[in-house]
């Protein structure tokens, strides 16, 4: 509690006069250019990691960063999509994973979650990723943990894109997802990209382009397409 104590009174004396003007405009309403969601880990830090002021970053985050497939069952995920899609008009999704995951070992080695029914049921939607990481047929288990983590941001990319919301905007190629593995100890991002099926450096491209991991947008092409026969 005194570390909390501490850091408010830090933001009260510190923060808050330097930006107080952008607080005071951001008190009626908020435009985040993101949704970002991420691990509960408290090393993944969101503002701080991509310099990011109050107002811009729209962040959800959960145990192993998990987007649950669109089903008759609502939970919070689903509805936090739902309104920064709908209601917010987010340009970008993001799933972040990082290295070291706790809920990615813990997928691993199942008999770790005796006792916490809650996480395991959780982390059931983390099964295809287990299944298709399994068919790797890693030797150790350092390389098993870092393919889990990858094909679990690959997994819950495809859960997002269930999301009724998500897949029309990407039909209409006005949303744009991402899937990112932050690495605490290099302090690097690697990301998914749809066009090779790989991850790769976020910052490496030459021409500046970022890898991606948006479909290509179905119904733009075809409006086009129309338009050129027309
Ligand atoms: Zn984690």
């Amino acid at each position: 509690m005194e570390a909390l104590l501490a850091g408010f009174s830090h933001f009260r004396e510190h923060i808050y006069p330097e930006q107080q003007e952008v607080f005071e405009r951001l008190a009626s309403g908020q435009t985040p250019h993101t949704f970002f969601i991420t691990c509960a880990d408290s090393r993944v830090m969101p503002e701080l990691m991509f310099n990011a002021g109050p107002g811009e970053l729209f962040v959800l985050r959960n145990i192993g960063n998990i987007v649950p497939p669109y089903s008759n069952h609502v939970g919070g995920v689903t509805a936090a999509i739902e309104y920064a899609v709908g209601v917010l008009g987010v340009s970008n999704i993001v799933v972040c994973g990082h290295t070291d995951c706790g809920a990615m070992k813990a997928v691993l080695k199942p008999e770790s979650l005796d006792g916490l029914p809650s996480v395991a049921a959780w982390l059931r939607h983390a099964d295809t990723a287990r299944h298709v990481a399994a068919s790797h047929g890693h030797a150790h288990a350092s390389d098993c943990l870092a393919c889990l983590t990858e094909e679990n941001i690959i997994s819950q990319l495809d859960h997002l894109r269930t999301q009724p919301l998500v897949a029309t905007r990407l039909a209409h190629g006005t949303l744009r997802i991402h899937g990112w593995i932050y690495d605490i100890a290099a302090g690097d991002i690697r990301a998914f990209d749809a066009a090779t099926g790989r991850f790769a450096p976020l910052l490496s491209a030459v021409d500046g382009a970022a890898p991606e991991a948006t479909p290509p947008a179905r119904l733009g092409l075809l409006t086009q397409f129309q338009d050129v026969a027309a």
